[in-house]
């Protein structure tokens, strides 16, 4: 493809692939975009990090926090490393080239540099969107009352009764052909129709795209989500745990668990009997890392099959921090792994398309914690018929055509997030 073309492409797709290398870079909002036919996300809301202003509460903290982690910084000599840091800086060090090669080849890319300059100015802040309500908390909603209830305001896609645009209701109120009123936790809630739907709990609505569906429960409901036929199983499985770590606690976003809870996660009654991949989404500590490797993926019956980063830049391409800092890298990893469909099938194993190693996914990080979508760089390896059936578990949001299912998976959907047509 010529630069112009690849440009194109990524404005349409959100992804952008540099020839000859294991580098992309992808642009959520545009990712998320296309699960999307009434609304918009937001590139302010999404990228909010750039769009506070320096005086706002939060920078403010970030100020003090970064101020106290210096001052805890020892001045000299570090300590020598233990056995474990040895292992991570290693890991490190293998990672190292190929950042480095990826981030060369973004810098490169004036074309695609320029675009990044232009977020901004693409953003459309409505003031509804700017305003914000009061965002719920799940968590605490699911504990107090469990009986909540949710209404679903589904119409039949615009695709299939060809309405013009101007017939369209203007409002998050949209005019509907059907609602239903449905348990909002516990319970799958499903958007059928080939439009956005609307969902509303107490006073607030969310955004439900085509074709998906949510379940909003604790990790001891996880188990109805098994599909009574492994035919009707996933075939790709992402998953990004609430970890334990400093970080998350430390701001308490959202509770963390101990690494034994994800022992149990039902992926091999989720996988479809064709198999799936699975992707996820590890921290750089090595205590994780070694605990995936020796205890997690052979507790789920999951094979290594590689291992992706993913490299946060700025607005303006560069590292979000240090490359080589030790205790806070610009990097996350998502590891990745074949889970086999029918057990009894050996040969399982050889259907998969092996997947290739070492890719760097480049992109600006939105909010605490939030990942990039990564579904479309896998559907080449996923397994099984397309369109694939795709989950996310400890999700915040939700893809047109997936399930999401974790304790807040409406999170990333409020409407405060998205913006009208
Ligand atoms: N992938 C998400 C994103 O990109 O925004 C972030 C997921 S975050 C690492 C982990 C999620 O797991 C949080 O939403 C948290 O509330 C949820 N979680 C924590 N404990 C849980 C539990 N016991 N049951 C279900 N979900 C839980």
């Amino acid at each position: 493809h010529d630069d112009s073309q690849k440009l194109s492409l990524f404005y349409e797709s959100g992804i952008y692939y540099f020839d000859d290398s294991n580098a992309v870079f992808v642009d959520p909002v545009r990712v998320l975009n296309r699960s999307y036919h009434r609304f918009t996300v937001s590139p302010s809301t999404y990228y909010s990090r750039f769009f506070k202003s320096p005086t706002t509460p939060n920078s403010v903290s970030s100020t003090v926090s970064s101020s106290l982690r210096k001052r805890k910084r020892k001045p000299k000599e570090p300590p020598p490393l233990n056995e474990r840091e040895l292992i991570a800086l290693q890991r490190h060090q293998e990672a190292r080239p190929l950042l480095l090669a990826a981030h060369e080849c973004l810098l490169k890319s004036t074309e695609l540099l320029n675009v990044l300059k232009t977020l901004k100015s693409e953003s459309r802040c409505s003031k509804k969107e700017c305003e914000g309500g009061q965002q719920h908390s799940f968590v605490d909603l699911g504990r107090g009352s469990p009986q909540l209830e949710v209404t679903l305001s589904l119409r039949v896609s615009d695709a299939d009764t060809h309405l013009p645009p101007n017939e369209l209701e203007d409002s998050l109120s949209v005019q509907c052909c059907e609602q239903k009123v449905l348990p909002a936790f516990n319970n799958l809630v499903a958007n059928d129709t080939k439009d956005d739907a609307v969902a509303e709990i107490l006073d607030n609505c969310y955004i439900v795209p085509r074709e998906s569906c949510f379940y909003m429960s604790d990790l001891g409901q996880i188990r109805n989500l098994i599909p009574a036929h492994a035919d009707s199983g996933f075939n790709l499985i992402v998953v990004d745990p609430p970890w334990e770590n400093a970080s998350a606690h430390q701001k308490s976003r959202y509770a963390t668990l101990p690494n034994r809870y994800f022992l149990s996660l039902p992926i091999k009654q989720l996988t479809h009997t064709e198999g799936a991949i699975v992707a996820l989404w590890v921290t750089n500590r090595e205590k994780l890392r070694s605990f995936v490797e020796r205890e997690l993926f052979p507790a789920w019956g999951v094979s290594y099959a590689a291992t992706f980063y993913w490299l946060k830049v700025k607005q303006n391409g560069s590292w979000i921090c240090d490359l080589d800092l030790f205790h806070h890298r610009p990097y996350e990893c998502l590891i990745l792994g074949y889970s086999p469909g029918k057990v009894n099938n050996t040969d399982n194993q050889s259907k998969f398309k092996p997947v290739k190693n070492d890719r760097v996914i480049m992109s600006i990080p939105g909010d605490f914690s939030r990942k990039p979508p990564i579904g479309d760089l896998l559907l080449e390896y996923v397994p099984g018929l397309k369109p694939s059936r795709c989950i996310e578990l400890f999700a915040r949001e939700i893809m047109a055509g997936w399930v999401a299912w974790g304790n807040e998976p409406l999170y990333f959907q409020d409407s405060k997030y998205f913006v009208k047509k």
